[in-house]
């Protein structure tokens, strides 16, 4: 008997469908670029070489795993700063959030869970682990040195003043 496919990337996560297409649980992965993560482009964020990504699913658990150089930009110097990310996570799933909050109760340890009702995917779980990683204000650890202003790989794509000359010049 030939297995299933393993679930795309941005699949919604349903656990009584992958449960059912993986009764022996199902290991994937691979590279997501730019345009995979909306999130992240909206959170002003880039990727130096995409994220690599690696899941496992099995007895109802999910194991997830990112890793990729962020590009961020440094909301002291607004310079362009690279954050790397390295993630791994476990996440209890369940059918409905009523239930996985009832397991959070139970649980006395920092528990992740994860339901059919989170209208989550492969992908924006990977965007979760990004935008986790660089929390509100990304800043340099030590912002304020003199800054070296050659411009650094990758750093084009992010462009906090692109809109700043035509604002000025409607007044
Ligand atoms: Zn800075």
């Amino acid at each position: 008997m030939r297995s299933a496919d393993p679930p795309l990337p941005q699949e919604r996560f349903q656990l009584h469908l992958w449960r059912a297409r993986y009764p022996a649980g199902v290991q994937t992965g691979g590279r997501l670029a730019e345009p995979d993560l909306l999130r992240l482009g909206q959170a002003g964020l880039g990727l130096e070489a995409g994220m690599v990504w690696a899941a496992r699913f099995q007895d109802d658990t999910l194991d997830l795993s990112v890793e990729a150089t962020l590009v961020a930009v440094c909301g002291r110097c607004l310079q362009p700063m690279t954050i790397p990310l390295g993630a791994s996570r476990r996440f209890l799933c369940f059918d409905t959030a009523a239930a996985a909050d009832e397991a959070l109760d139970l649980e006395a340890d920092a528990l992740e869970t994860l339901s059919s009702e989170d209208d989550a995917s492969l992908v924006s779980l990977c965007e979760d682990e990004a935008l986790l990683a660089v929390g509100e204000t990304p800043l340099h650890e030590a912002c304020g040195l003199p800054l070296d202003r050659r411009p650094v790989a990758g750093a084009e794509r992010i462009q906090p003043f692109a809109g700043l000359a035509d604002l000025l010049q409607k007044k």
